[in-house]
């Protein structure tokens, strides 16, 4: 008898988890609470314009989403090269070339990264230190335990370091956590560094600069038509049942499903919503709720004229940094933008968005702005998960520990690139699908028969 899987989420964990379930001949169901597949990732006509308001740029030294931009046959191509950047320090605007602003981050970023080798011998196992496995150095995982608490600024606060380089640093990481750089755990960045090889350019270039031609959805609308199980659009689940044998999904109509297992994929801030008897674990709880780092946003502007620039800005700004993405040929330029606070802007709000481009360049009109609250939309609860202090070690990892037919995977609670991008939704998509796999395998499989 075949088994049963059911899958909660039809982002890229759900999707390619359902695809290696049903390679292997099992039998799969996918129940997702929104209108459409795809989750944090959304490709949408905004603005004149084909916009993502989840997910953008991708990289082939992201193994697991390079693997289906090849196995699709999707292109990328790069965002511009800017030619002014702007940057806000000790108070001041400051200007010069995009240059001038790396040379300003290269002395605290090199001190933000420092551990990375030590601590990171082998990036897609971010734990490795503190296993069994591990022969270096005896005070490593002493310093890495240390190195998961304050702030990722923290590095910064010798004396050593001026305000400007403190100042750029903080807007870097208020938009790569998505969120305060205050409570954010400074191991993140530095594991950030280990998967770019070290280098503050190829972290750069992995996370800002190359987009795909067609979009996110040329990958999850492809990915999704590889799937001949069931899509169940618009069917939140509000209760998971599970023990030994089998697991119980209960929708929000109040109707049920059984299965033999099934894989969560739910963002780490949309959890609260379920209800899992057994309950999850305490350490698991704690996680949830606490909640990620992420905290921010994404927001497109379009601006009068054609303008190519970056501009940054520390803790204070509601954007803290936005950047060029496209000239259009109206004679409008549209700028992407993050900060580390949903509730300091309204990403539809023109007027107050125009006050926050003139604190860089009062000689801009913004025309319109847009963006997707992710913070306050119900099935995300955040943007990227980030690592808050104490959670680079007590957090995502705690999700991987489970011992009955629940499972979980998702972007959050990846090994490799961790929360941040499509890749780590992928990479669990298959790792846990093939746990699922094998323990099917070894513990059999209740009836199938029961679960159609
Ligand atoms: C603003 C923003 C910018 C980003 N930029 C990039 C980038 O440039 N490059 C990059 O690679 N990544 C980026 N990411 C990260 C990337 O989008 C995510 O890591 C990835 O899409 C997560 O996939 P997932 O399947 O793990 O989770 P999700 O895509 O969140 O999928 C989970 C699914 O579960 C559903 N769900 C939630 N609760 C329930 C429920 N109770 N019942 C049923 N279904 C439920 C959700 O609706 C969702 O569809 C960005 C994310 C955001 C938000």
């Amino acid at each position: 008898m075949p088994a049963k899987v059911v899958i909660v989420g039809a982002g890229f964990a759900g999707l390619v988890a359902a695809r290696e379930l049903q390679t292997a001949g099992v039998g799969v169901e996918i129940f997702e609470a929104r209108d459409r597949i795809g989750g944090r990732a959304w490709t949408e006509e905004r603005m004149s314009h084909t916009l993502e308001l989840g997910a953008t740029w991708v990289h082939w030294m992201q193994p697991f989403v390079w693997t289906e931009i090849a196995r699709y046959g999707q292109e990328i191509y790069p965002s511009p090269d800017y030619e002014r950047a702007y940057w806000i320090a000790d108070g001041q605007v400051r200007e010069g070339a995009e240059a001038d602003l790396d040379a300003a981050l290269a002395r605290p970023q090199a001190k933000i990264f420092e551990g990375s080798e030590e601590f990171f011998p082998y990036p897609h196992d971010p734990l490795h230190v503190l296993s069994a496995d591990y022969d270096g150095p005896d005070d490593v995982p002493e310093r890495f335990r240390a190195a998961d608490h304050g702030s990722v600024l923290d590095a910064l606060r010798d004396g050593t370091f001026s305000q400007e380089e403190i100042d750029v640093c903080d807007a870097y990481w208020s938009a790569g956590y998505n969120g305060y750089t205050a409570t954010a755990s400074p191991l993140m960045a530095k594991h950030w560094a280990a998967l770019s090889d070290h280098r503050l350019s190829l972290l750069d270039e992995q996370t800002l600069k190359f987009k795909l031609r067609n979009g996110m959805r040329g990958l999850y609308e492809n990915i999704a038509a590889d799937l001949r199980c069931p899509i169940h659009l618009s069917s939140p689940v509000t209760a998971v049942e599970h023990d030994d044998d089998g697991v119980r999904l209960t929708l929000e109509d109040g109707s049920v499903r059984e299965a033999d297992a099934v894989i969560v994929t739910i963002p780490i801030g949309a959890l609260r919503y379920v209800g899992f008897t057994p309950d999850l674990p305490a350490p698991m709880r704690k996680v949830v709720a606490e909640g990620t780092n992420s905290t921010g946003f994404k927001i497109w502007i379009k601006v009068e004229g054609h303008h190519n620039f970056i501009a940054t800005a520390p803790t204070g700004s509601p954007i803290a940094m936005m950047k060029s993405e496209y000239f259009l040929d109206d004679g409008t330029t549209i700028l992407v933008g993050f900060g580390p606070d949903h509730t300091t802007i309204d990403l539809h709000d023109t007027a107050h968005v125009q006050q926050v481009v003139h604190q860089w360049r009062p000689d801009l009109t913004v025309v319109d702005s847009d963006g997707h609250d992710w913070c306050a939309d119900r099935w995300s609860g955040q943007t990227w998960a980030t690592i808050k202090s104490g959670q680079f070690i007590e957090g995502w990892s705690t999700f991987h520990d489970t011992d009955t037919r629940l499972y979980f995977a998702g972007a959050d609670i990846a090994k490799g690139w961790n929360g941040v991008v499509v890749d780590g939704a992928i990479e669990t998509g298959i790792t846990t699908a093939r746990r699922v796999l094998r323990e099917l395998g070894t513990r059999g499989v209740k009836s199938a028969a029961a679960a159609q």
